[in-house]
């Protein structure tokens, strides 16, 4: 029989999750599957305060829910599917918008993007027929035997003296567990954080500002042409605007370093590009503020301890739930190869998370950097979509070197290092070149 190195033999290995999102869900079902299959003795409890099938905030997570095919396949590979009855839509790609000109890219192995509801849906919805994308990953977990407190934690209790220590985590109403394992999925919106371990600090983050308007039928077909789209905007404390079809809604996620409501409210009103793409008589049901990391957490794992997902570092600024598979994935193959002294998690689990996600968001910055400024600087903007079109706006195609990039930065999954290497290549440059001499 395989164990858990250090763990005592035979002993049942009591794992406590704070937080049921994307990061303590996968944890969670990674933890069960390998116990399973190595023939392990496991208990899971996941802790979130959130109810995920409620509308509004109260089952929220706060996201635009884009998936792409790789982290759908990701999603697969541990046997889940994710159906129609969590895809509120499959869009088709997305659309670059400069001021004057726009292209449309398309995935290069054309594949869709799935779009999910992370909780019930807006404020205004009535009996929800379908399933948020929380809710079902929380389900698969209570299928594989994980168990599930309904509320917030209050506190951690570390309890010293043997190895592996005890955690002990209370709830709201006093209800306390001990466990051998403590993982922490909390996210960035949280105020536990600063109760998990003494040395943890979480990753700086940006406040980010989200709202839901609902549509007509038929409209995201017609109007949006059942696409993602990407517009530059004039306010330049936002620096992206993304609308991602759901459903009958659209989501609108304004980023930037402190995005407030009344910033996205002028932007929707004064943007001529935005507005085109908005129904004369639009009204914000609901909005939101959540926090996304652009950097790393210091001091993510101590003994018998970890962070995942948000809570320790992400892909910079787009594909968290991505990231929140990864970490999740690399920590649990990380406990049952090499065990739970900090020395072994730091080695097995942070050091190859960070370079996978932190080292390589070092070119994303850069990238986002350039790009931003290309697309907000008209006549350079229209230039590279111009590029684009002429590329035939299909990433696949071996020439396409401006749409490939285009794509890579805002929407694709290979690594920011790779989609740099690209951006620099003499050929990249010199078709870009040539959109701004040649018009
Ligand atoms: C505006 C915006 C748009 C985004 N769009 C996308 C997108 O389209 N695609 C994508 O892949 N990613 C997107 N992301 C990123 C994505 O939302 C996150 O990366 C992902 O949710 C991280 O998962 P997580 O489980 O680490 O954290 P979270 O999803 O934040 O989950 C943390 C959980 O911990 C719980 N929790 C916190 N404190 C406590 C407590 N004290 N007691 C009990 N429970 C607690 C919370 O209730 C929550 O359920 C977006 C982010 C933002 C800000």
């Amino acid at each position: 029989m395989s164990e858990i190195p250090g763990f005592p033999r035979g002993k049942t290995f009591n794992v406590g999750i704070i937080g049921a999102g994307p990061a303590g869900t996968f944890t969670a079902l990674n933890f069960l599957r390998l116990a399973r299959e190595k023939g392990v003795p496991i208990r899971v409890v996941l802790f979130d305060r959130k109810e995920f099938h409620a509308v509004g905030p109260r089952g929220c997570n706060m996201c635009a829910g884009a998936i792409g095919y790789l982290t759908y396949e990701k999603i697969r590979s541990i046997g889940l599917s994710l159906d129609e009855r969590v895809v509120r839509r499959i869009a088709d790609g997305y659309v670059f918008h400069g001021m004057k000109n726009e292209a449309r890219i398309y995935h290069p192995q054309r594949t869709g993007i799935y779009t999910v509801f992370r909780g019930g849906g807006p404020v205004m919805m009535t009996s929800p027929s379908y399933q948020s994308f929380d809710r079902f990953l929380l389900d698969e977990c209570l299928k594989m035997g994980a168990q599930f407190v309904n509320a917030r934690v209050t506190a951690i209790e570390r309890e010293d003296g043997e190895f592996p220590p005890r955690y002990t985590v209370v709830v709201e109403g006093g209800q306390r567990e001990s466990f051998n394992f403590l993982v922490g999925a909390f996210g960035v919106n949280t105020t536990i954080s600063r109760k998990f371990l003494p040395a943890y600090q979480p990753p700086r983050t940006w406040h980010t500002c989200q709202a839901e308007i609902e549509v007509p039928s038929g409209y995201i077909e017609r109007v949006m042409g059942n696409m993602i789209h990407l517009f530059s905007t004039l306010d330049r404390k936002i620096r992206f605007l993304a609308v991602t079809p759901k459903d009958r809604f659209l989501t609108i996620t304004a980023i930037g370093e402190h995005v407030k409501i009344a910033y996205l409210r002028e932007e929707l009103r004064a943007n001529p590009v935005v507005r085109r793409f908005l129904p004369a008589d639009y009204e914000i049901l609901c909005h939101c503020h959540p926090q996304t990391p652009v950097g790393c957490a210091r001091n993510p794992v101590t003994q018998a301890a970890a962070v995942v997902g948000d809570a320790f570092t992400a892909r910079y600024l787009k594909n968290g739930i991505d990231s929140a598979f990864d970490t999740a994935m690399t920590l649990v193959n990380a406990v049952f190869s090499g065990g739970i002294s900090k020395a072994a998690l730091e080695k097995l689990y942070v050091r190859p998370s960070v370079e996978k996600i932190h080292r390589d968001n070092r070119f994303g910055k850069i990238l986002f950097q350039v790009y931003e400024r290309i697309l907000r600087k008209r006549a350079l903007s229209e230039a590279y979509i111009r590029g684009v079109k002429k590329e035939g706006e299909d990433a696949s195609r071996e020439d396409a070197t401006l749409t490939r990039v285009l794509w890579g930065i805002f929407a694709g999954d290979q690594p920011y290092s790779e989609i740099m290497r690209e951006a620099l290549n003499p050929k990249t440059v010199l078709n870009f070149l040539k959109m701004l001499v040649i018009p």
